[in-house]
């Protein structure tokens, strides 16, 4: 799986905006997901900041998204 493809995962057509960052069937953090997809094709600018959006699926089966500014800064890029 490749998080930096250019063409979108099938699973991330049924994706739906998770506004908690964290799977909205299981509340699974996005660390935990099997698949990942950054949409950084398409960023989006909002007063001088650039967001994309993340898309996960879930172990439970659940494709969800979510703006990479909303994401928690100490889940995931803390390394
Ligand atoms: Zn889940």
């Amino acid at each position: 799986m490749d998080a930096f493809a250019l063409v979108p995962p099938e699973w991330t057509k049924s994706a739906g905006h998770a506004l908690n960052f964290c799977c909205p069937n299981c509340q699974a953090v996005p660390a935990k997901a099997q698949s990942v997809w950054l949409n950084r094709r398409a960023p989006v600018s909002v007063a001088n900041k650039r967001k994309y959006q993340e898309f996960y699926q879930c172990n439970c089966g659940t494709a969800w998204w979510g703006w990479s500014d909303d994401r928690p800064p100490s889940e995931l890029s803390d390394t």
